[in-house]
């Protein structure tokens, strides 16, 4: 036995790219943009909660999770000499595979898995897990191969012993039976990403309402070892594959790298500025391509906005931006799609233009943005709301892994150009459901005139559908819930899929779409997030410089905030602006900056963001055991953060109008 076991995490790593393998869990030589805390990662996604809330549903079994590998395996074949036993996180090893299962339940010769999953399930909508043309969903495979790999690891480990193999999938429609259940789970970090779930009272009420399902998934799992519905064993068979990766890995062998369009997603691909730890990235298109350092300088084809062809750039050696042309980006029509300013492909090209010329200026589409903000009503009002999941419900009534709204920020700009922050929100007291409290504070503030409401990504409309159906499932709604459901379709328009559709008169205009279409800015390098647009606006500013060089933010006199007094926005480094969201104080103490970077990083749409830091914290404060100025500290981040993205916004909108006036 060489200790370097495949285990599951890692066989799915390889999954996603072979290569991973030799690059991972070793942190201080590679930089890994995923190293994110595991401990912060379970707790976020509720983990934590719902591994112990499956614990419950099969009672009395032995816990092995703490041992180490070979202690646990010892441990789990000395209970497994029982005649009927459960077991929570036992250990198993064959050749060099080597597995934990959740719940290991041994039944008259039967060998029962349950891997549990942070991850939601409508039963009424059947077995998801496979495609109309008998291929597995893509959505589900990642599920589908750890189980299918955890059951042939324990099947050979045991072979006297038939398996079964289940996912426990949190049931959408379940409702909780109890009050507070949510607080019954409380968690206590230990060393390093372990933790200790605090479970207190059960009573049978609680446990009376599964909202945990175990989903039968044997014929999956052989499809997926006989290489039916995928093709991704072809070439040497499941256990053929398994085989290799495990034998690759034991000697820390790199298997030859194929890049493609994978590459720009690829953790191991490093930020340039991060010079102490190598990038994986480079070292694979150095060694797929023959490129050199100085190759690098340049952006790659990963980097042009919502480029859906690179692969085939990619096969084809156009490796840069620069070694694009009009006809790589399947431009139809002149690139024209029937609406104003740049489409997708326009812009694309736009990029490659500038890229090409080394223009690192901005382009305005000033007449149309200009028409566009003729059109605004002041007094304007942008808003940002942060989000999280509760995997199982805070009260009675309420489903698992419901969205839970429970911050916002709101800043004001009248038509003098006098901007302040007009107001926040936040209520993340543990246990305490937040959705109808958050919703009627912001009415409140938005109530009061018929101005312009802004957002920056579609998130804030989908989080108001989700309180839209909320209420009107709820079983026994607040008093004021007519009023808060107009108030919804007063300032949204329904989502596709909602069975209810309106469109607000007040519909609230997205800023996101607004770039996409009449700016873009090179040193954004193709990204529309607030986190690059707003540094990119700061830096090409003059007018924004100007107002923003002083103390002027939350300083008597000046501009009023909340959470700051006398902040001065605009910092230089080697003559650049610095970015404002590096001037906060850090959102966790306890949290090393690479780990930070990564739960702070803006992605398209802001997925990551409002899935990331604030997610995060809320989770915290929500189920850490911690002292009163740690809470406080996270508090003070969280509403500082949040301030920081409405504001990010108005110095947007103060920049165009700077621009087209
Ligand atoms: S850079 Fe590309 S080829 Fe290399 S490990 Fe990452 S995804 Fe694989």
């Amino acid at each position: 036995m060489t200790g370097r076991y495949l285990t599951k995490s890692r066989f799915l790593l390889a999954m996603e790219c072979p290569t991973k393998l030799f690059y991972t869990g070793k942190p201080n030589e590679y930089a890994d943009q995923s190293s994110e805390d595991p401990f912060l990662a379970a707790l976020a996604e509720g983990g934590f909660q719902v591994g112990a809330l499956a614990r419950s549903y099969f009672p009395g079994g032995h816990m092995i999770g703490q041992l180490d590998d070979q202690a646990a395996l010892a441990e789990t074949a000395r209970l497994l000499q029982q005649e009927n036993v459960v077991l929570y996180e036992p250990a198993f090893l064959y050749e060099n595979l080597f597995v934990r299962v959740d719940i290991l339940v041994k039944e008259d010769g039967c060998l029962r898995l349950y891997e549990v999953k942070s991850k939601s399930w409508n039963p009424a909508e059947g077995m998801p897990f496979v495609g109309k043309r008998g291929t597995l969903a893509a959505a589900w495979k990642p599920y589908l191969y750890d189980v299918a790999f955890q059951a042939c690891v324990v099947g050979k480990a045991m072979p006297e012993f038939s398996t079964e193999a289940f996912l426990m999938l949190a049931d959408k429609t379940a409702r909780c039976p109890t009050d507070g259940l949510n607080r019954k789970f409380r968690i206590r970090r230990l060393s390093g990403s372990k933790a200790e779930v605090l479970i207190g009272n059960l009573s049978p009420d609680d446990l009376s309402v599964r909202l945990l399902t175990s989903v039968p998934v044997d014929t999956y799992v052989s499809m997926v070892v006989n290489g039916e519905g995928t093709k991704d064993f072809d070439s040497l068979g499941f256990w053929g594959v398994l085989r290799y990766f495990a034998e690759c890995y034991a000697e820390d062998r790199k298997i030859p790298p194929e890049p493609g369009g994978k590459c720009g997603k690829c953790q191991f691909r490093s930020s340039e500025e991060n010079g102490q730890k190598k990038s994986g990235l480079k070292e694979c298109w150095k060694e797929a391509f023959g490129w050199r350092d100085e190759d690098f300088g340049q952006p790659l084809v990963l980097d042009l906005w919502d480029y859906r062809k690179k692969d085939k750039a990619i096969s084809a050696g156009k490796l840069k931006v620069t070694d694009l042309e009009e006809q790589d980006l399947g431009m139809r029509d002149n690139g024209d799609d029937g609406r104003p300013g740049l489409s997708r492909t326009r812009r694309q090209l736009l990029q490659i233009d500038k890229t090409k010329a080394n223009d690192d200026k901005s382009f305005i589409d000033r007449d149309n943005l200009k028409r566009e903000m003729g059109a605004w009503c002041f007094p304007l009002h942008f808003i940002d709301f942060e989000t999280a999941i509760a995997p199982i419900p805070f009260t009675a009534g309420r489903h698992p892994y419901e969205m839970i709204a429970f911050q916002y920020s709101h800043h004001v700009v009248e038509e003098n150009g006098g901007v302040r922050h007009a107001g926040q929100f936040l209520l993340a007291d543990p246990g305490v459901f937040p959705n109808y409290e958050f919703l009627r504070a912001l009415k409140t503030e938005l109530e009061k005139d018929q101005g312009s409401v802004f957002r920056y990504s579609h998130y804030e409309n989908t989080v108001l559908n989700v309180i839209h159906r909320q209420l009107r499932e709820d079983e026994s709604p607040p008093e004021d819930s007519e009023e808060l459901l107009a108030f919804i379709e007063s300032i949204s328009h329904s989502s596709s899929g909602n069975e209810y559709s309106w469109q607000g008169s007040r519909d609230m205009i997205d800023l996101l779409d607004m770039v996409k279409r009449y700016y873009y800015h090179p040193l954004t390098r193709g990204s529309n997030s607030i986190k690059y647009v707003l540094p990119a606006v700061l830096e090409s500013s003059a007018f924004l410089q100007r107002k923003y060089a002083g103390e002027v933010y939350g300083a008597e006199g000046g501009i009023f905030s909340w959470n700051f007094k006398g902040k001065r926005w605009i910092e230089k480094e080697n003559d650049r602006v610095k970015d404002p969201y590096l001037l906060l104080p850090k959102m966790f103490a306890d949290i090393a900056p690479e780990e930070m970077e990564h739960l702070m990083s803006g992605e398209e749409e802001n997925v990551i963001r409002h899935g990331g830091a604030a997610m995060t914290a809320y989770a915290r404060l929500q189920y850490e055991e911690m002292q009163d100025f740690e809470r406080q500290a996270i508090v003070d981040a969280l509403l500082q953060y949040c301030e920081l993205d409405t504001l990010a916004m108005v110095m947007l909108y103060e920049a165009w109008r700077e621009e087209v006036s």
